[in-house]
């Protein structure tokens, strides 16, 4: 097997609040190259990095809105975030914990910081992950799979450096906890100070990484600190990690891109632009449903 390369570290961007609640760097798709078509499936990763929100009986967040077309995945770090949809989903998530949305023909959610974590304020941290679908998905029904974290299956590595969560797809052996529409894996990477993990995938999987927590150098190279990305290149399967400080997590993402074209615009990923209109239209002829 041949290295998989480090392609760019990328600092993070200015961040922008999304609502009142979501403090997030846009690392796909604004910064150069991460293009939707580069990180597909992953067509777009906002990076809330840790950020103090101070007591409030009103919780912040972002209210009723739309999505078509795509899976929203998100990942609490620090924090909890509450989350309801016009299809009966919903629920809260804390630390650890994942939901994955399945938006595909068309849904309304709501997503807020959690009411009584918000009294008490603290450090938030999370990630959310636009994953496109097939074309022969985006028409499915909506759906919703909540996960928490003591669900999620583990890889423990040996000598104590520390754990591989497998939120989706595999690691070695490992299979994820969450289903997906096209082939990906999406991994947490908790390892001790000179904890090493090695992964392995298709040298056409769109790969990357999302520094959570400490610190890595990536083949025994590329140094990459706290709230940096790692866009990795499409020239070879095999890469390393090793933590270069205690309590380092790593979101590792990898996934066979979806070579069909991408109509994306607001809230909604379609394949053409026709079905772009028609998504707003169906919006605002309220066919996605209520919610207060
Ligand atoms: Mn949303």
């Amino acid at each position: 097997m041949k290295t998989k390369t480090v392609q760019l570290v990328l600092t993070p961007p200015q961040p922008h609040f999304v609502g009142d609640a979501f403090r997030v760097h846009n690392f796909i798709p604004s910064i150069q190259p991460m293009t939707m078509e580069r990180m597909s499936p992953f067509v777009l990763l906002d990076y809330a990095s840790k950020f103090y929100f101070g007591p409030t009986n009103t919780p912040r967040g972002v209210g009723v809105h739309p999505h078509k077309g795509f899976e929203t995945v998100t990942i609490a770090y620090r924090g909890r975030v509450a989350h309801h949809d016009s299809h009966g989903g919903g629920g809260i998530i804390g630390e650890g914990d994942v939901q994955w949305m399945t938006a595909s023909s068309g849904i309304l959610h709501k997503e807020y910081h959690e009411e009584e974590w918000s009294k008490q304020g603290g450090d938030f941290q999370m990630v959310q992950l636009w994953v496109n679908l097939p074309k022969k998905d985006k028409m499915n029904d909506p759906k919703y799979q909540a996960i928490v974290n003591a669900d999620i299956p583990r890889y423990i590595l040996e000598n104590n450096q520390g754990e591989i969560e497998v939120i989706g797809g595999h690691y070695k052996d490992i299979e994820g906890a969450a289903t997906t529409f096209s082939p990906m894996q999406l991994l947490n990477a908790k390892l001790n100070k000179g904890g090493k993990a090695e992964f392995a995938f298709p040298a056409i999987y769109n790969t990357a990484m999302v520094v959570i927590d400490g610190a890595i150098v990536v083949n025994g190279r590329e140094v990459a600190p706290l709230d940096h990305f790692v866009l990795m290149a499409n020239d070879g399967e095999h890469f390393l990690i090793e933590a270069t400080a205690d309590n380092t997590v790593v979101l590792v993402l990898s996934g066979q891109p979806i070579k069909e074209p991408i109509a994306a615009r607001g809230p909604f990923v379609m394949n053409t632009v026709g079905e772009l209109k028609q998504a707003y239209q169906e919006f605002y002829e309220g066919k996605f449903g209520e919610l207060e």
